[in-house]
């Protein structure tokens, strides 16, 4: 058994067990969002860029 890994999204502190890294404005920076703020920021967002989905498990 593996130990599980917690990441949290950057959005909205929630830990979640899968995770999607993107970029969501002008900074280039690279954060982790849950499918929830996922969904918000990527929605008409010039700037959004996917970058992968992280998961606890694998
Ligand atoms: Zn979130």
């Amino acid at each position: 058994m593996g130990r599980l890994r917690q990441k949290s999204c950057t959005l909205c502190q929630q830990s979640e067990s899968v995770l999607y890294r993107i970029q969501y404005d002008q900074s280039n920076q690279w954060i982790f969002v849950c499918r929830c703020c996922w969904e918000q920021v990527s929605q008409n967002n010039p700037y959004y860029v996917y970058g992968g989905t992280w998961k606890a498990k694998k």
